[in-house]
């Protein structure tokens, strides 16, 4: 069995290889050739926490396994990371453990290869202005992953604290790009692409404030009950997601699911326009907008990936297990 610890995922592992195993898994969902199984997420009753595991298998990459974890609400207090997680990889033709690997920065730049994966697919190929809604611990991953997928020019932003917005800053400056925080409603009719990575239960971005064209990334419901996005403006979008089971509960479309303005119908998965059997963007008038939920098969495609870099490079730690 190989141990990938958290420490050494960073020397190992790229946006390039993130974006790739996301990409590919997201067609091989659409083929049915990869499913997730349910995911389960419980209160534990102890330190506050959430846990949980989300797991699936890709039969044509042949990865099998799970991500567990969960969030610790204390644990900022004692210098560890709140949100924690450690993917375990099985071999598929035997059910013995192949893999233990850090799963915490792998999260983080898994959700960004599958924005930055559905603006290659689905944005406008002029895209200039990017647009980020929030500035947590997701949001740098979020912009240095989509930055790269367009020649943008300038990078605008808004989040509810906007003091917070100075790490998104640092980030703009260190790939060279002039950074402007603004309004919502400046956002929304400036931007070309937005990408939303917040917490909120309330929607932040108002239908009408969007303009024309634009390709909106919605990263951050991933929740019963939470809401980035004004539901009205899901009329207006070409609707694509990373799984639609996901999408219509815990993504971004549950509320216009459930207000009943849209079907499950009106829902692409993303993949299927990677593997050409739906069509993406029509016309440069088109509104597009990917619901990304996160789905375990991502963690499992990126986890199996950093195994292979670390077999490659000689740096695998090998346990008989
Ligand atoms: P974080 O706690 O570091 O940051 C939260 C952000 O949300 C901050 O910018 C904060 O200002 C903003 N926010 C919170 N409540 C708000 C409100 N009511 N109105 C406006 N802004 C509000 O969180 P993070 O780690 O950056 O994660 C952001 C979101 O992304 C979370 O909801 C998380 O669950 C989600 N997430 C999604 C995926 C996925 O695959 N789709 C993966 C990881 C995280």
């Amino acid at each position: 069995m190989i141990i990938v610890p958290e420490k050494e995922i960073g020397a190992l592992m790229t946006r390039e290889v993130a974006f790739d195993a996301v990409e590919k898994v997201f067609a091989s969902m659409a083929k049915k050739s990869a499913y997730n199984f349910p995911v389960i997420r419980e209160a534990i009753g102890h330190a506050d926490a959430l846990y949980g595991f989300k797991s699936g298998f890709d039969k044509t990459a042949l990865n099998l396994g799970l991500k567990s974890g969960g969030y610790w609400p204390g644990n900022a207090a004692n210098g560890i990371t709140n949100h924690q997680s450690t993917i375990f990889l099985f071999d598929a033709n035997t059910g013995k453990c192949r893999a233990v690997v850090g799963g915490n920065l792998l999260t983080a730049l898994r959700t960004a290869a599958a924005a930055a994966v559905s603006v290659a697919h689905l944005s406008r190929k002029d895209s200039k202005v990017l647009g980020i809604i929030g500035a947590g611990h997701q949001a740098s991953f979020q912009l240095r992953a989509v930055v790269e997928q367009r020649k943008f020019e300038k990078v605008i932003a808004w989040n509810r604290s906007p003091e917070k917005l100075d790490s998104l800053r640092k980030v703009a400056d260190e790939i060279g790009l002039p950074f402007e925080i603004v309004t919502l409603k400046e956002l929304g009719a400036t931007s070309d692409v937005i990408v939303t990575i917040t917490s909120s239960f309330d929607p932040i971005l108002e239908n009408l404030s969007v303009k024309l064209g634009t390709h909106i990334a919605c990263m951050g419901t991933d929740t019963k009950g939470k809401q980035e996005i004004e539901a009205s403006l899901m009329k207006r979008a070409n609707l694509f997601t990373d799984e639609i089971a996901q999408s219509i509960t815990i993504g971004e479309c549950q509320h216009a699911i459930s207000e009943g303005s849209i079907t499950i119908n009106d829902i692409i998965e993303i993949g299927a326009v990677i593997n050409g059997t739906a069509v993406g963007r029509t016309t440069d008038s088109d509104i597009t907008l990917f619901d990304g939920t996160g789905v375990g098969l991502q963690d499992l495609a990126v986890a199996s990936s950093v195994v292979e870099l670390a077999i490659e490079r000689g740096v695998a730690n090998q346990v008989e297990f």
